[in-house]
């Protein structure tokens, strides 16, 4: 390490930019967010930077030199910046600078830096700086890019909060390691769920209560404790109903994520992939209620009892769900179940497959020519039973996707004949969307069914049916070769644990 890390207040102190085009720009914009004093000194100044700067100047915060560099501008400041185009100009204020004694940075040239700038992830009051100590610095931003994904906007909240209460957990809970626990308990728990979902006063509710019931319990053990027992307390843990897209785990949300890596427990469906169920936390258990078609479900009223439970124990239960919870998934059923059940529960969206399967076969779901509506239905035939919904789908400018279509195809499309939509209707079969095996088979209503005799796709398959269909021939773009074919599709499904 040779750099240290300091976090430095700049906050009201006097530092000097030498320079004023776009490089001094950069690092006034970020030295103003510091809360410094800044004096720029060179014979131009560009107008961004007045304009940057302009309410500063006006309460005579900010001062804009404009003359050439005479050292007698750095007395007194805390940090020098020579950022001019300029190399011996900017050797020069190296020098004088050091012969003050004042920490110098001479923009892009790292030997003559006392300190470097850091590219920064800024959840005030939460500041993270990462260097490359000159090595590297696009390294060290894409690293920062990295994590501004994973850390929510809601943490410089929850620290705020955390900032405010902090006396009064000191004065209520007396000794460092309870105080440690219920700080854990804090930020990996409801009240940090609750902040980064927006409800800034349920967070503060919730850690106030958390606190009163930390407190209580210290006082009941206390006189237990007196009497030779004591108690052991409960708390009652959280589910998050997620969805875990069609499969492709890039194609998760980072709230997915992030909720899959603090997860205790893991209750999965059969269409979550293996590559998103490694992204779960290790050593969370990993707990398979899914349908197969030769093995038979958990029932749903099982699963329900399955989430209460463990939520019960005090656990974080994730409920990871194929698509979208709401899509066809059930998450409706399982969250009146919780609400039922006074259990507390988030629910995430997820990438549905009727998206991605349109995304990745280049098939736009509406178009300006084609489709001016969607709709999502499901393979509503039942064997045996009549059916009228067919009259609802013969829109020839509405694109109609069939969820679980796949194995009912021939009724489905004889129905549609039957009901009256044009047998020339382009329609796709896209399965799985997203996957490496993914595959696309077009056709038109009246020779689809022929078509998919003979190239036998499997399943996860959706349909897709409406002019929009045409346009896969010129769109599609993922894959090999964009054409559809009927090698190991099996095989490869059985590897993917999506059948
Ligand atoms: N909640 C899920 C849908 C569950 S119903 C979602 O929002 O996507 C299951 C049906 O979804 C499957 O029968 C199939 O029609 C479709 N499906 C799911 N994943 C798929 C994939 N990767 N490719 C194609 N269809 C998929």
């Amino acid at each position: 390490m040779n750099t240290f890390p300091l976090f430095f207040k700049l906050d009201n102190q006097p530092i000097l930019i030498v320079g004023g085009g776009e490089v001094a720009q950069r690092k006034a914009d970020l030295l103003a967010r510091a809360g410094a004093c800044i004096t720029i000194v060179a014979t131009d100044i560009t107008h961004e930077i007045q304009e940057l700067l302009a309410e500063g100047i006006a309460s005579g915060r900010h001062t804009l030199v404009y003359e050439k560099y005479d050292k007698k501008w750095l007395v007194g400041k805390r940090i020098i910046i020579a950022g001019t185009d300029n190399e011996a100009l900017n050797h020069q204020v190296q020098a004088d600078a050091k012969a003050l004694n004042i920490p110098v940075n001479v923009v892009d040239t790292p030997p003559l830096c006392d300190f470097i700038f850091p590219a920064i992830v800024d959840r005030n009051p939460i500041v993270i700086g990462i260097s490359s100590n000159g090595k590297a610095p696009v390294l060290a931003r894409l690293l920062r890019a990295r994590l501004e994904t994973l850390i929510p906007q809601g943490y410089g909240n929850l620290a705020k909060l955390a900032g405010q209460m902090r006396a009064d957990v000191k004065s209520k809970i007396p000794t460092l390691t309870g105080r440690r626990q219920f700080w854990e308990r804090a930020f990996e728990g409801r009240v940090s769920e609750l902040m980064f979902a927006g409800r800034d006063k349920e967070a503060k509710q919730a850690l106030e209560d958390s606190l009163a019931e930390t407190e209580q319990q210290l006082i009941s053990s206390k006189d237990k404790q007196e009497v030779g027992t004591t108690k052991k307390t409960k708390t009652s843990g959280e589910v998050y109903i997620v969805g875990a897209g069609p499969g492709d785990p890039e194609l998760l949300t980072f709230k997915a994520l992030r909720l899959m890596q603090q997860a205790d427990i893991v209750y999965y469906d059969a269409l979550v992939s293996d590559k998103v169920l490694d992204l779960c936390r290790r050593d969370a258990d990993k707990v398979f209620v899914g349908k197969k078609r030769s093995n038979h479900a958990v029932a749903q009223q099982g699963i329900n009892e399955l989430l209460i439970n463990a939520a019960k124990t005090g656990k974080r239960v994730v409920r990871l769900k194929g698509g979208d919870p709401f899509v066809y998934g059930r998450g409706g059923e399982e969250i009146e179940a919780l609400q039922a059940a006074g259990i507390a529960y988030q629910v995430v969206p997820g990438v549905t497959a009727a998206n991605a399967a349109a995304c990745y076969s280049g098939i736009p779901l509406t178009h300006r020519d084609h489709a001016q509506s969607i709709k999502f239905v499901t393979s509503f035939l039942k064997a045996g039973a009549e059916n009228n919904n067919f009259s609802s789908l013969l829109n020839p400018d509405e694109t109609v996707v069939f969820y679980m279509g796949l194995h009912a195809l021939e009724r489905l499309i004889t129905g549609l004949i039957e009901a009256g939509r044009d047998p020339k209707t382009p329609i796709a079969i896209v399965a799985q969307a997203s996957l490496p095996t993914q595959q696309v088979l077009t056709g038109t209503l009246a020779n689809i069914v022929e078509k998919q005799a003979k190239a036998n796709l499997p399943t996860p398959a959706l349909l897709i049916l409406g002019k929009v269909v045409s346009l896969h021939e010129t769109l599609a773009w993922f894959g090999t070769d964009g054409k559809t074919t009927d090698m190991e599709s099996e095989q490869q499904a059985h590897a993917l644990n999506m059948v």
